[in-house]
């Protein structure tokens, strides 16, 4: 399937729609995902037309990785994960459903189940709370 520059990351990209931005540099783009399955959740993208990863160039899934680990660290440290599970599909047979390459950040607390995968939209005013932990935990 050829990449899609109307998918919804591709359009949060070009400015063309809202994110709740955690983080920005010249290569990737972190937001918090406005359907999140737990507290936190926060998705990283290249600022390429890569569908999956397979699609990305190295450089660019190096910058990924890179900006990936720095929020991850953040975002367990602004919500007091216990742990954080790092997420990424490839195909719809794999569960993705944005095709625009990312890597889901989802912090876990032991015992606690995690949300159904873009399923319930959470208040916009709620994320920003948290976005902005996230990114007093990023210095
Ligand atoms: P995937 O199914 O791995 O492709 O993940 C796509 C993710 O994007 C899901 O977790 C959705 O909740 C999330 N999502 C969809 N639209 C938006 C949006 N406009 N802003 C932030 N996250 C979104």
């Amino acid at each position: 399937m050829a990449y899609d520059p109307n998918n919804i990351f591709a359009k949060i990209l070009r400015g063309e729609i809202p994110c709740i931005k955690v983080f920005e540099d010249d290569f990737t783009l972190a937001f918090l995902d406005i359907m999140p399955q737990a507290q936190g959740h926060t998705l990283v993208i290249p600022k390429a037309a890569a569908e999956n990863l397979f699609d990305l160039d190295p450089a660019m899934a190096a910058a990924l990785i890179r900006t990936t680990q720095k929020v991850a660290k953040a975002v367990k440290k602004a919500v007091n994960a216990e742990g954080v599970m790092v997420a990424q599909l490839n195909g719809a047979a794999a569960g993705q459903s944005v095709f625009h390459v990312h890597f889901h950040i989802i912090p876990r607390q032991g015992g606690i189940d995690l949300n159904l995968h873009a399923r319930d939209q959470v208040d916009k005013d709620e994320l920003q709370v948290i976005a902005e932990k996230i990114k007093a935990a990023l210095g």
